[in-house]
């Protein structure tokens, strides 16, 4: 397990591979207020990418790329968040897109657990640490323990996705599980566009 920081965008020429777990840090949780500071990224291979950004400067044409890549799938715990983070300040809606709380939620009826600390502990038997989740992501100087947390956030994701795709599989939610990510972007634009509560499919 490992990290790089990165100004600003990616390296050039860095391929992390067809699926690529992804994580964002900003200033707070609404997309429209707080600013997007860093983008975590893994191919899998138990090395993080983290990509910081300073207030404003969000040109990012390798993420970017990335982000649109049709043959890239982008996994996210909770991508309902990151999808309209990215989107508000890189312009970019990241497609495909696969999400291991949806995935939760489909496969394990049996549990109101799905957050991200409790998958890794269910499925995975790992404790993850959620202490630097409320610290000041717009310092332009990270601390090495928030570049820990933040690697930690993409560094388990593939196992998640492959124990919960066998269970999807097992209890026959696959497909519909594939369709709700399909929606996300939707559900993101929604979000955006001034629908965040409201269920348009309720009577
Ligand atoms: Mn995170």
């Amino acid at each position: 397990m490992s990290h790089r920081l990165h100004r600003g965008d990616l390296p050039d020429g860095l391929r992390l591979g067809p699926i690529v777990a992804i994580d964002t840090e900003a200033m707070g949780l609404n997309p429209h207020r707080d600013r997007l500071c860093l983008v975590q990224l893994s191919g899998g291979d138990g090395e993080a990418h983290l990509v910081q950004f300073a207030a404003g400067l969000y040109e990012a044409p390798q993420l970017k790329r990335l982000l649109a890549d049709p043959a890239v799938v982008k996994l996210f715990h909770y991508a309902r968040y990151d999808l309209a983070m990215l989107y508000r300040y890189l312009g970019v809606m990241a497609r495909p897109v696969y999400c291991t709380k949806i995935a939760s939620r489909l496969a394990r009826t049996f549990s109101d657990r799905h957050g991200l600390r409790d998958l890794c502990k269910d499925l995975l038997n790992i404790d993850v640490s959620k202490q630097q989740q409320t610290s000041d992501w717009g310092n332009p100087v990270l601390s090495e323990e928030q570049l820990r947390y933040a690697a930690s956030d993409v560094l388990h994701l593939h196992a998640l996705r492959s124990r919960l795709d066998e269970m999807l599989a097992r209890e026959g939610r696959a497909e519909l599980a594939r369709a709700c990510f399909d929606f996300l972007p939707t559900r993101v634009l929604l979000d955006l566009e001034g629908w965040p509560e409201e269920d348009l499919f309720a009577h």
